[in-house]
Parts: C-alpha cells; structure tokens; sequence
C-alpha cells in the first residue's frame, strides 16, 4: 500500500493498492482504499493547500509528479 502526500505542504492525500514496481503515473480510484484530504476544482484534484497533485480523468486520476511523494509498497504482479 502506498500513501500520497502533497510535495509542498506534506498533508496526506490518499492510500492507494498499487500493482507493479513502475512509477505511480495514474490512480484509479477503485484502488484507494483511504481518503484523508483532498479537494477537486474542475478535473483538477488538489491538496487542501492548493497543490496541483492530479487531473480526474473519470475512472481513474491522471497524477501530476511533481505534485505528490508516495511512500509505501507496490504489489508484486
Ligand atoms: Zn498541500
């Protein structure tokens, strides 16, 4: 499991299942488990704060990388 925080202000966002040792370039949404904070304008999802830390594509979140750190462990597939 891996949990987001915002780059700039370190809020936590979210905890997300991810599978693969890839990079974290979407979120789909069935996969967070856990929402602390987040808030959206349009399709952008932000932090509290005000950080850009992805676009909301419907199904999933298109994830800004300069926007978030994720700490945590992927899922071997
Ligand atoms: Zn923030």
């Amino acid at each position: 499991m891996l949990t987001l925080k915002c780059a700039a202000c370190r809020q936590k966002l979210w905890k997300y299942r991810k599978y693969g040792q890839g990079e974290l370039l979407r979120c789909h949404k069935d996969r967070i488990t856990k929402v602390f904070s987040y808030e959206t304008d349009g399709d952008k999802v932000c932090c509290r704060c005000g950080q850009v830390v992805g676009i909301d594509k419907g199904l999933f979140i298109k994830m800004v990388h300069k926007g978030f750190t994720a700490k945590g462990t992927k899922i071997n597939t």
